[in-house]
């Protein structure tokens, strides 16, 4: 069956961008070529359109675009693939579609969705303590550590404000280390969106971030066994 993603995209081009067949065809087969030429270099097993993730699919943009044989091809082609990939990715940006929000329901036709099988993901996890997790938030009597100020609602299990705790150094790091990640030391309770912000925030907004908490932290994280300067721990979590 064909991939969600092409279904969609297919009734983009022509209900919301009005395109006509034919080149709803030629944007498509672009992408089927581009398929082929990902494949060949081993960087894809199934289609483009299986690529889910945004940043892989930007990832496989950029390697195409400096792949001599698709260069060579695309050339020849008078730029069709590039721009059918790029015409793609914004589609998957959703930068495209803002301007047809009002029309975003004409991609609601039924079609068939093909449902999956749960995929297994096995990795092993290092051990972390919901203990010291909720211990965490109590400490900080359920204050955003970041500015005690931010406000955020009741949790239904505790009564208390809704926070979250956080591993300033990521426990995925923990073989780099030879003392524990899972301690108060590196454990803070954040707000959600402070905590979404430490994770997704922008790169140097998160970097002031990480140095306020490394001020704040330092001596303890020092007594836990992690020992860091102040550029090397910022650096160390922003190029994870
Ligand atoms: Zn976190
Ligand atoms: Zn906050």
């Amino acid at each position: 069956m064909e991939p969600l993603l092409k279904t969609y995209y297919k009734c983009y081009l022509s209900e919301v961008r009005q395109l006509k067949p034919s080149t709803v065809n030629h944007y498509c087969d672009a992408l089927n070529n581009i398929t082929r030429h990902l494949q060949e270099m081993k960087m894809i097993t199934g289609s483009i359109y299986d690529v889910s993730d945004l940043h892989r699919l930007k990832e496989l943009q950029e390697v195409l675009f400096e792949d001599a044989a698709f260069i060579a091809q695309n050339k020849k082609g008078n730029q069709m693939y590039s721009a059918g990939l790029n015409h793609y990715v914004r589609f998957a940006e959703g930068t495209n579609l803002i301007a047809f929000r009002h029309d975003i329901s004409k991609l609601d036709m039924p079609m068939p969705v093909r449902t999956e099988e749960p995929r297994h993901y096995e990795s092993k996890h290092w051990a972390r303590s919901d203990i010291l997790r909720e211990q965490t938030l109590a400490v900080a009597d359920y204050h955003c550590e970041m500015d005690g100020r931010h406000q955020t609602f009741v949790a239904e299990r505790t009564h208390k404000p809704y926070m979250e705790s956080h591993h300033t150094i990521p426990i995925h790091l923990q073989s780099r280390f030879s003392y524990s990640l899972d301690v108060y030391a590196n454990l803070i309770c954040l707000c959600p969106v402070c905590h979404r912000k430490i994770h997704y925030g922008l790169r140097d907004e998160r970097r002031e971030m990480l140095y306020e908490i490394y001020e704040k932290r330092r001596e303890r994280l020092v007594h836990s066994g992690l020992v860091m300067g102040k550029e090397e721990f910022a650096d160390l979590i922003l190029k994870d």
